[in-house]
């Protein structure tokens, strides 16, 4: 008899705590980023019951991705989309040969266009990163001075350490 344990992970309290100006490597531009915090539990069955801790990250505003990630799909991913494609192919390729007459060109053309697409993730699994350089663009990001929450646009109110919304509770940093 099959037996299977579910695990994964599960966020709690995901909540807004900061923003700030910053650089994204997804648009590749300056962009106004804010800091997400969450306590992360590992669950099993869907019960949180191994507490993992905090996580924190900045989300870009424009494009919800983690500001300072690879852009593109990570290298596990790629391997997978090759060895995804390479399966498909082989089959496809295997039932050409039976196939009626006027749907060949249709799995011909299905077949090309796996094989590009094949091509194309086997260079991008073997290439280096080239993602282009952003490490200089943020050192020339300047410190967010805005005086409006960007969540709420209610005005900031300003504190010790910079300013913060009351509101939302999120600091400007
Ligand atoms: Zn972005
Ligand atoms: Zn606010």
């Amino acid at each position: 008899m099959g037996f299977f344990i579910i695990t994964g992970k599960r966020e709690f309290r995901l909540r807004p705590q900061a923003f700030r100006n910053d650089f994204c490597r997804h648009c590749h531009e300056e962009v106004l980023a804010v800091r997400y915090g969450s306590f992360v539990f590992g669950t099993l069955f869907w019960i949180p019951l191994l507490p993992l801790g905090p996580r924190r990250r900045w989300l870009c505003w424009e494009c919800f991705q983690p500001t300072h990630s690879h852009p593109g799909p990570k290298r596990s991913q790629r391997f997978l989309m090759v060895l995804a494609l390479a399966i498909l192919i082989t089959g496809l390729a295997s039932v050409l040969p039976e196939e009626a007459p006027d749907t060949k060109p249709i799995l011909i053309g299905l077949i090309a266009a796996m094989g590009l697409g094949f091509i194309w993730f086997l260079y991008l699994g073997i290439s280096h990163r080239n993602a282009p350089e952003w490490k200089p663009h943020l050192a020339r990001v300047e410190p967010c001075q805005d005086h409006q929450c960007p969540l709420c646009e209610a005005p900031l109110h300003l504190t010790a350490e910079g300013a913060e919304c009351r509101l939302c509770r999120v600091k400007r940093l």
